[in-house]
């Protein structure tokens, strides 16, 4: 790897095309629109195949031709290929001929698929020479920063919305990075980043790093693929926040695409953010381009509270393109998605997985999603980190003392719960 010719070329302007060099920068200098990893797809073909990936260790590396490094990885060596699980109770329940969980609720270091897309922004970081990086975030982008930036070696600052879940909080704080906690939201939070970027010479990894972590997100839908057995589903759901993960998925598919890693399959992509804030699912059903920001997220669902989403208007233009819906459940739905996913395959999400199942249940409802249909399930964050929003669902557990006459005399009462086998 080191040394090996980049098959990344530089950036590009989404909007007007333009090239730039490979540089710290985010945003067009002519049209304003956002910057993007340019890449040398026929070097990439020349370099990479199905079998030379399989040939690698079972990490999100093992599509590096395919990421914005020229150097050796210096974080993520174990984040990615995270399980695929197949889903058996689901589809029986739901009727449903073939679900998977692509589940992140596992991905290392901190259990959110966010360890990917700083996987990609450190290792950029480090070869642009920063030695402190930092970030906005809703609580995973945190605890991601901060566990890889003390493995790689770097000081980072860490900005989040002062209300978010105690986990999120002590999660980044123990691994020694600065927390600072702004009273405001996420979207106050951001601009605050942008400002920061601006006065010293940080590498913020959603702000001045943007187009080389975002690309992390690409590897979450190499490994559906390459899980699948190089194939594509017929629907995929996705959480939304900023609105980068559910791009950044079809971009993953249309390369392995180009690259004939997989043949030609139509894949419905659907996002789903929570009912409390969803400007992109709000625009989705009412037709229309135009992003409404959110101005006060009102849900449990943190992780995906941004009221005024960066990628929004790509996120509409992939949903849209791909023939696919969106969905945004109550907290209330939530928080039943969250436990019937539990129940069903033993997986616990956090309150962006429980959005995720809500949608589902309700493109099912609705008949987007058929029983012939096969469907995989974005699962992104770990149910540990939010366990606040479904601790109302639960009384605490009866106690009784070490005896098996207590243990029978509870039975006996509870008889109505269990069906004791004999
Ligand atoms: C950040 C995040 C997402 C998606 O974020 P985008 O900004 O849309 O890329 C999804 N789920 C969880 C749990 C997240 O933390
Ligand atoms: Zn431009």
């Amino acid at each position: 790897m080191t040394n090996q010719s980049a098959c990344f070329t530089g950036l590009k302007c989404r909007e007007c095309g333009k090239k730039y060099p490979a540089e710290v920068l985010y945003v067009c200098e002519y049209c304003f629109g956002p910057l993007e990893i340019d890449y040398d797809y026929e070097r990439i073909a020349s370099q990479l195949t199905r079998s030379v990936i399989q040939s690698r260790p079972l990490s999100m590396w093992r599509y590096r031709e395919l990421l914005p490094v020229r150097r050796d990885p210096v974080a993520g060596f174990h984040t990615g290929f995270t399980p695929l699980v197949r889903a058996h109770q689901l589809e029986k329940r739901l009727g449903v001929r073939e679900i998977w969980i692509k589940n992140d609720a596992v991905n290392y270091p901190t259990l959110s698929f966010k360890d990917r897309v700083v996987s990609v922004a450190l290792t950029s970081a480090k070869e642009f020479g920063f030695d402190t990086v930092g970030c906005a975030s809703t609580g995973n982008l945190a605890n991601a920063l901060a566990a890889q930036s003390a493995y790689a070696g770097l000081k980072s600052f860490i900005l989040i919305p002062a209300d978010l879940e105690e986990e999120k909080i002590i999660g980044s704080q123990i691994y020694g990075s600065t927390i600072i906690g702004v009273n405001g939201t996420y979207d106050q939070v951001n601009r605050l980043c942008g400002e920061i970027v601006g006065q010293y010479q940080w590498g913020f990894v959603n702000i001045n790093l943007r187009p080389y972590y975002a690309e992390g997100s690409k590897t979450m839908g190499y490994e559906i693929a390459e899980q699948l057995g190089w194939r594509l589903p017929d629907h995929i759901i996705v959480p939304m926040a900023g609105g980068s993960l559910i791009a950044k998925i079809e971009k993953a598919f249309k390369e392995l695409l180009c690259l004939q890693f997989v043949s030609e399959h139509p894949v419905k992509i659907h996002g789903a953010q929570a009912g409390g804030c969803s400007p992109i699912v709000n625009a989705l059903k009412e037709c229309t381009q135009f992003i409404t920001p959110v101005r006060k997220p009102d849900t449990i669902v943190k992780s995906l509270a941004i009221g005024d989403p960066a990628d929004g208007y790509y996120a509409l233009q992939t949903i849209r393109k791909s023939g696919g819906y969106g969905e945004n459940p109550t907290d209330e739905e939530v928080i039943d998605g969250i436990k019937f996913l539990a129940e069903c395959e033993g997986i616990f999400a956090e309150t962006a997985g429980g959005v995720v199942m809500g949608s589902a249940l309700r493109l099912i409802d609705k008949g987007i999603i058929t029983s012939k249909d096969s469907l995989v399930l974005c699962i992104t964050g770990n149910g540990l980190k939010t366990k606040e929003a479904v601790t109302s669902r639960f009384k605490a557990p009866e106690t009784i003392s070490p005896s098996l006459k207590d243990f029978e005399k509870l039975l006996d009462r509870s008889s109505h719960l269990y069906t004791v086998g004999v």
